[in-house]
Parts: structure tokens; C-alpha cells; sequence
């Protein structure tokens, strides 16, 4: 033992698996020693009987860096609290073995704003979150808000764009003034200083959609100025994609910020396919010395808000415009041509595959609907399916989260595969309803289907897209890999058993072959189950 730390002085040993370090490299059987928060790598059998407060038994198990889940909406959910339905959302993340969630996606987060707007974003998050969960001027309220509340595994945030745009110019359809830019400019400043990951955008997602092109760049080039990366939901998924990813391209190579695609997918019937074509692309850039990755979860449908369907121009000024609009028939009739004659730069998900396609996921007052479709339900009422979401959107203050089953198993396969794609859930934990299982089976999913049953990846390059791969793209330093002073985040599963078992039907049901979950050097999770540990901390980066 010459060299290593004394046996006795580790909290915890993980013996006799074998260790898949995050890095793609083979796994080789190797013991695990936790003192204070950091790993020792012990070669396999020197690791005495004795001599360590708790023992984990690995024998058959792979040990692996915790999860980086870098795709979650999880920003409010602990704030929420037990009362909030909050607990088995929660819980949800860590036993599938995620140790880092990594939210403030696809424009949205929780901060930053001006102090006078902070009111108004605060009604808003009620309704998104469906709970008291806060607005906050920068990274610093945030962090500290969520200081407040224990929490089993770490979390990072994103800057949201279409958070900082109505946190300076309100919800509002037009472009920002120079002046209102450079305040832009100067709160994400701040929050990428105090420690938020990067700039994310949601380019479908009023208000960010309001912005154009030169106004993203403007914000990346103050990412780029930290090192951190652009991560977006791009303008368009669907029949537009590819001049999507273009104008990503655009904004990365003129702002000097590295580019992250957020759940890269080509969805919608005239999209299908197209992964053929957007992965090459990016594989070029990248042979060219561009850094370019992206992040995906494994599954054909994807979920999102109702309002979305409608087009950009419904949205605008905000809820209560929406809300006033579709209480007049005739705004309801232009929104129906809308959606069946497209609007220029509008993703129109309904457009490209049909209300058949949409089901409700979460309509707390209306629990009937949830798991029908909107096709569905408007046969039954013998409605008209824009009556019907828009009837709906009103009886529910315009809070309805939706699954839209919009891809091709291919083209998810084929993202999956792609060297630079890593994991993300794109997890929305909201009390009530059914959400997608994907915030509860994600990470299992891959490792059960994708490795064990379809032999798409290797287990040790899953791992790897599951943790170093993910905490080099966003700077969590000295996590995503198993060596010395490591941060010790650890998750022991078993590689013949490891499976999702949420459904669309039961969509918060924990998985199977997770047995053990290690953050900040604590077991947070053991033969499947919590510990009731909370030693998980807001990283600010
Ligand atoms: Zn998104």
C-alpha cells in the first residue's frame, strides 16, 4: 500500500467492480477509496477488509462517474418542496445515478432580470413551475434561494436568454434597443461571473423567438469572452432544421463561443431522415477544429407546452395576451390558418405531423385529458382540435404540458451514435400529470437498450457521454472522470440488468440495476434506494 492513503482514513470503499472512469478508455477491475469528497483508485484486491467507515460491494457492478444529466428544466423543482408534489419528482434524477443536473436550457431559467420586471417573472414561474418558486436578479439569488433547500445531487444553470430578454424588455414581439442590449449584455455578464454555466437559448420559444440573429450573437460573444459555451434548442427541429443549425453555425463562428445543440433531432414527417445530413455537417466543423457537440435522449416523442403549437404571433405580450386572443373566435380562426398554412420562420409542430401526434402530458385541472390526444379528445366532443387546445388553454390559465411523438427511431440512433453527442433528459419534473418518462429513465435507458440490447455503443463510450464527455463541455471541473482527487461522485449499476421501467402510463418509475449512488462523497442512493442524504450543492463554475 506505499503511496496510497492509509486504508482506515476513507469514508467509504467501493470494492470489486469494475471501473468505467468516464473517459472511453476500457474498463478494468480497480477498488475505490472516498476520503473527504475525493477518490483514491486502489488496484483491485489491495483494498483491506476492514478499514473503512462504509463498504460497498461491487462485485459484478461497474463503477462509473455520477451522471451529468446536461439537458433539465429541473431549475425550480427543489424550491418547491415536499408540498409541491416535489419529493418523488426529485427523487427521480439521483436513482437513475445523475449526481449533476445541469438546467437554465432552452432559454429558460430562473434569473437573471431587472429588479423591476422581478414581479412579473415571478407570476410567470408559478405557472411554469406550478409552484412558488421564485425570479431572481442573477446566478448569486439563485444559488442562494436553492442554498436554502437540501438536495441529494449538485446543480449547474444555464443562463436562459429568453429569461434575460423578458427580465429587460418584457415579453414583448420586437426587436431589443441598442441600449436594452447592452443591458442584456451586462446581466448575463454579471451571472456568468458569479458562476452560471453558459448562455442557453429556445429559439421556438416566445419570447426568445422575438430575437433575431445579430442580437444572440451580441450575447454569445459575452460567453465566448468566458469560456463558455452557446447551448441552444434550435429555431427549428422540423422541416427547417438544417437552416437552423446554420444560423447556430453563424452565431458560434461570429461570436466566438463554442456551439452545444441542444436534444439535436430532425422531427416531423418532412424532417425525417435529415439527421443524415445535419451529423455530417457537424462532423466536418468539427474535423475542421470547430467545437461543436450536442446532446440527445433516447426516445421518438418529445414533450413541451401546448402554447407552443401556436403561432409566435399568439404569444405575443405574454399570457394574458394569449389568453385574450383565444377567447375571440376570429383570432382563433387565424391561428387555425396559421398552423395550416405555416408562418415564416415558425417551427409549426402541428403543421408538420398533426394534432394525432400531440397528447397531454399535465392539465392539473383537467385530469381527464392527460395521455389523450388532442385528435382524441376533439373527436369525442365532436370539436374542431384547435377549439379543443384552445379551450383547454384557457380552462387551464395556459399552463398544459404536451408529448408530441414527432421522430423516427433512425434518426435517434443515428444522434446517439454520433462521437460528440452526450446525454441529456431534457427532463420537465412539474408536479401532477404525466410527465415524459425521460426525466426519470433516460440515462438506464441507454444503458439497457442502446448498449446491452442493441449494441449501438459501447459501455464504456455510453459512460463516457453520461460524464467526461459532458463535464469537459461545461467546465465541471475535476468531475465526469474516476482518478485521484476526483470529486467523488460516484454510481455503481449493474450492466446485465441496468433498464428504464418509466413509461408514458408510469412515467416517474425508477429504473432497475442502479445500485448505488455516491455524491460529493456521500451515498446518496443504496440498493436502489435513497438514503435521505442531501449533500448536493449549486456549482457555480
Ligand atoms: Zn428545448
Amino acid at each position: 500500500m506505499s503511496g496510497l492513503d492509509l486504508p482506515s482514513g476513507f469514508d467509504l470503499l467501493i470494492r470489486g467492480g469494475l471501473l468505467v472512469d468516464g473517459t472511453g478508455r476500457p474498463g478494468r477491475p480497480a477498488d475505490v477509496g472516498v476520503a473527504a469528497g475525493r477518490l483514491t483508485v486502489l488496484p483491485p484486491g489491495e483494498a483491506p477488509r476492514t478499514g473503512a467507515a462504509e463498504v460497498i460491494e461491487a462485485r459484478g457492478r461497474v463503477v462509473a462517474p455520477g451522471f451529468v444529466d446536461v439537458h433539465t428544466h429541473s431549475d425550480g423543482v427543489t424550491l418547491l418542496g415536499a408540498s409541491g408534489g416535489g419529493s418523488t419528482l426529485v427523487r427521480a434524477s439521483v436513482l437513475q445515478g445523475v449526481t449533476t443536473e445541469i438546467c437554465g436550457n432552452c432559454g429558460s431559467s430562473l434569473f437573471p432580470a431587472l429588479p423591476e420586471r422581478l414581479p412579473a417573472m415571478r407570476a410567470e414561474t408559478r405557472i411554469t413551475f406550478g409552484g412558488d418558486v421564485g425570479a431572481y436578479a442573477d446566478f448569486a439569488g439563485f444559488a442562494a434561494a436553492h442554498a436554502g433547500v437540501p438536495r441529494a445531487n449538485h446543480l449547474a444553470s444555464l443562463v436562459g436568454h429568453g429569461t434575460l430578454r423578458a427580465g429587460v424588455l418584457g415579453p414583448v414581439d420586437r426587436p431589443a434597443r441598442p441600449d436594452e442590449l447592452r443591458t442584456m449584455c451586462a446581466l448575463l455578464d454579471a451571472s456568468l461571473a458569479q458562476g452560471a454555466a453558459g448562455l442557453s437559448t429556445g429559439l421556438i420559444y416566445t419570447p426568445g423567438s422575438y430575437a433575431g440573429t445579430d442580437e444572440v450573437v451580441a450575447l454569445a460573444a459575452v460567453a465566448a469572452r468566458h469560456g463558455k459555451p452557446y447551448v441552444t434548442h434550435l429555431r427549428d427541429e422540423m422541416s427547417r432544421v438544417e437552416e437552423a443549425l446554420e444560423e447556430a453555425i453563424e452565431i458560434s463562428r461570429r461570436s466566438g463561443a463554442a456551439l452545444h445543440v441542444s436534444h439535436h433531432k430532425t422531427a416531423g414527417r418532412y424532417a425525417w431522415g435529415r439527421t443524415e445530413r445535419t451529423l455530417p455537417r457537424i462532423a466536418a466543423l468539427r474535423a475542421e477544429g470547430m467545437d461543436v457537440t450536442c446532446d440527445v435522449y433516447p426516445y421518438t416523442a418529445g414533450s413541451t407546452v401546448l402554447a407552443a403549437m401556436l403561432p409566435p404571433w399568439a404569444n405575443d405580450g405574454g399570457l394574458a395576451a394569449l389568453t385574450a386572443r383565444l377567447g375571440d373566435p376570429a383570432q382563433r380562426d387565424r391561428m387555425r390558418r396559421s398552423i395550416a398554412e405555416g408562418v415564416p420562420g415558425w417551427e409549426n409542430t402541428v403543421g408538420n405531423g398533426g394534432w394525432d401526434r400531440i397528447s397531454v402530458a399535465c392539465a392539473p385541472r383537467h385530469p381527464q385529458t392527460e395521455g389523450r390526444t388532442i385528435a382524441e379528445l376533439a373527436a369525442s366532443a365532436g370539436a374542431d382540435p384547435l377549439d379543443v387546445a384552445a379551450d383547454l388553454l384557457v380552462a387551464e390559465a395556459g399552463e398544459v404540458t404536451i408529448i408530441s411523438h414527432s421522430m423516427v427511431e433512425e434518426d435517434v440512433r443515428r444522434v446517439l451514435a454520433a462521437p460528440y453527442a452526450m446525454i441529456g433528459s431534457d427532463g420537465v419534473p412539474k408536479p401532477g400529470g404525466r410527465p415524459h418518462p425521460r426525466w426519470a429513465g433516460t440515462f438506464p435507458r441507454v444503458l439497457g437498450r442502446y448498449v446491452r440490447e442493441l449494441g449501438l455503443l459501447r459501455l464504456e463510450e455510453a459512460v463516457h457521454k453520461m460524464t467526461g464527455m459532458a463535464a469537459a463541455r461545461f467546465g465541471l471541473t475535476g468531475r465526469g472522470v474516476i482518478r485521484d482527487g476526483a470529486h467523488a461522485d460516484l454510481v455503481v449499476f449493474d450492466p446485465a440488468t441496468v433498464a428504464d421501467r418509466a413509461t408514458f402510463t408510469e412515467p416517474l418509475l425508477p429504473p432497475a440495476g442502479i445500485g448505488a449512488v455516491v455524491a460529493g462523497g456521500v451515498v446518496v442512493v443504496r440498493d436502489g434506494e435513497e438514503t435521505g442524504a442531501r449533500p448536493g450543492k449549486v456549482l457555480a463554475l
